[in-house]
């Protein structure tokens, strides 16, 4: 089987969102074809765009599949909707986002689809904890590490949140 190491952002602020990226873990690793191996800290972190939201909380999912990034892609936009996402302005509340950040070493330009996501290399809620998990992680098209990618953006202003497990340590 050939499996795709990949890496995931999840983020929440509407709704139970502890509770939220608990059951999306379970959920995601229920599917068929996709293992759940590690999850990141959570974060709690300011929402990005319209300012007249709750914060988020932001974790970072490593995943192994079997799917191809389009068939991951559509996993996660169910998984959304399972949780009663709704679309209404750009970067608005949600109670559940998730994006596909890395996959492999793929860089893909599609229609609805862009791999790596075009704003990981610059969001700090998303380079931190993919650096919790595996710093040395090579960005594509940037040409260098997460690591050295986080020390480009300020991250002064994430705070982890404590004693949330989304995966158990093996
Ligand atoms: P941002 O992409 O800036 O984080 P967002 O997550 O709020 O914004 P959404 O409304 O959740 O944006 O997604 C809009 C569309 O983005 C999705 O329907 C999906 O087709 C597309 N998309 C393109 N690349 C990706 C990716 N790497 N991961 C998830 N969705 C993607
Ligand atoms: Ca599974
Ligand atoms: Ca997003
Ligand atoms: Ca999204």
């Amino acid at each position: 089987m050939v499996s795709h190491l990949v890496y995931a952002a999840a983020g929440s602020n509407l709704g139970d969102s502890t509770a939220t990226l608990k059951q999306a873990v379970v959920l995601l690793g229920a599917e068929e074809g996709i293992e759940v191996t590690r999850a990141s800290p959570v974060y709690s972190n300011p929402p990005v765009g319209p300012q007249d939201q709750p914060p988020f909380l932001n974790t970072v999912l490593e995943l192994r599949t079997s799917l191809d990034a389009r068939g991951l892609l559509d996993v996660f936009l169910t998984t959304e909707l399972t949780f009663g996402r709704v679309r209404s302005e750009k970067w608005g509340p949600r109670t559940l986002d998730l994006d596909i950040l890395f996959f492999g070493d793929e860089v893909i330009q599609e229609p609805g689809l862009t791999v790596p996501h075009p704003l990981a290399h610059e969001r700090a809620f998303v380079l931190k904890p993919i650096c919790d998990l595996n710093p040395h992680l090579v960005h594509p098209t940037a040409k260098c590490t997460v690591a050295d990618l986080l020390t480009t953006v300020d991250d002064s202003s994430m705070r982890p949140v404590h004693g949330i497990v989304l995966v158990e340590a093996k």
